[in-house]
């Protein structure tokens, strides 16, 4: 059996083709710049890469040339071989709690949602037509970012505003990263061979969110009614006074879309630092004896800093944790950003073992024996989540 993961961006189209039988990656690949000049694809399988320029007028002119190319390039014999697409879909708001099979009804809400996610909801319902025309008889599978975290009670979705602002307009905590989470939550616990765990799940990427899950099922997360929310990232603020959009806006002459963007783009690591927006490259500044120095410690120290402030946090609210797991881009390969937010929760007993944080990309515990709360680097696999969804609801 195998399944497809699509992961459709406005001008990209993300891939990986799974072998059901032992849940590998058979290929997988890009295809980018879709509907601009310069457009191309690269797929990787059996330890090849290939990489071509080909026009890509729209999302259908990808999918037909994936296709195409997973069959003469031998990867699969027939189309007859794909027996599920699962795509990974944004926001779904309240109304979906789980992934469920793609029906006319779920690409009406992608639409209908869009305002809450206006680049992605209609990105996800471009790959979604574009398979439904070329792979018509081949069941679809939809997983949202949001439905992880619609377990989340009242106490912890509410914002502190006008009711009539959730009731009629929808606003109130969704939170983002859920198939990673709920991925980073099934992984630690079949590793630990126990269901009943309290875990605060750390995804520290370009983009971030930490969520606190207890018996599988999210309690709270730091992204909010959008993706700028919770933990300072490499170019969003994360958590702010909202009074400073409007001080800005005045200041600058600038409109509220304006701040916002600024506030999505220009803002964490790259605006703190006036370095850049990837940590190694912050990392790489903070030794130097100069200005660059100072830039880059400054902009670490908050970094890690709002890490650790919702790390402990959840641990409040989770009445103790048996895992903390760190994941994604920098979670996974960072060895100076665990070792500080780890450093700073150590009023909680966390100990961290310095030789075990040197792993990147690989599962393992990198706290001490002696360490009250165990740390654990968990590689997620959102593509593998959603294959296993596609698979589940397929079957
Ligand atoms: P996205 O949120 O875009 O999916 P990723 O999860 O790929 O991002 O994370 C990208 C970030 O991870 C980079 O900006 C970089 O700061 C960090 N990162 C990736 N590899 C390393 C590494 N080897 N060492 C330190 N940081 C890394």
């Amino acid at each position: 059996m195998k399944i497809i993961s699509i992961n459709a961006g406005s001008s990209s189209l993300k891939f990986s083709l799974f072998d059901m039988e032992d849940k590998k990656v058979i290929a997988s690949g890009l295809f980018e710049r879709i509907g601009i000049e310069g457009s191309s694809y690269t797929i990787k399988y059996n330890g090849e890469k290939i990489k071509e320029e080909v026009e890509l007028n729209n999302h259908t002119d990808a999918v037909k040339i994936l296709l195409d190319k997973l069959v003469t390039l031998n990867i699969i014999k027939s189309l007859d071989e794909i027996d599920g697409v699962g795509h990974r879909l944004v926001h779904g708001k309240d109304k979906y709690k789980e992934s469920c099979l793609i029906t006319n009804e779920v690409v009406n809400d992608l639409t209908l949602f869009k305002d809450f996610a206006p680049l992605h909801n209609p990105a996800n319902v471009l790959g979604i037509e574009a398979f439904k025309e070329v792979l018509p008889n081949v069941p679809m599978v939809g997983v949202f970012d949001t439905a992880f975290h619609q377990t989340m009670d009242e106490e912890s979705y509410l914002y502190p505003v006008p009711y009539s602002w959730y009731k009629e307009h929808g606003v109130r905590k969704y939170g983002f990263h859920g198939t990673s989470h709920r991925y980073i939550a099934k992984t630690i616990s079949e590793k630990l061979g126990k269901k009943d765990l309290k875990i605060i799940s750390c995804h520290v990427g370009n983009g971030g969110s930490i969520t606190a899950i207890k018996d599988g099922k999210c309690v709270d997360t730091s992204m909010g009614f959008t993706p700028l929310a919770g933990i300072m990232m490499g170019t969003r603020s994360g958590d702010i006074d909202p009074s400073i959009i409007t001080y800005i806006m005045e200041q600058e002459g600038l409109n509220a879309k304006e701040v916002i963007d600024d506030l999505n783009k220009k803002s964490g690591l790259l605006g703190l630092s006036e370095i850049s927006s990837d940590m190694r490259d912050i990392v790489n500044a903070m030794n130097n004896d100069d200005e660059e120095g100072v830039k880059a410690r400054r902009a670490f120290l908050k970094y890690t800093r709002t890490v650790t402030n919702y790390i402990a946090q959840y641990y409040v609210l989770l009445g103790g944790v048996d895992a903390i797991c760190f994941t994604a881009g920098l979670g996974e390969n960072s060895e100076p950003f665990r070792k500080k937010v780890c450093d700073n929760l150590a009023c909680l007993g966390v100990k961290l073992d310095n030789e075990a944080n040197k792993v990147m990309g690989e599962f393992k515990k990198i706290s001490s024996d002696d360490s009250t709360i165990p740390v654990y680097v968990v590689p997620t696999d959102e593509e593998l989540m959603i294959a296993l969804d596609t698979l589940k609801l397929i079957s």
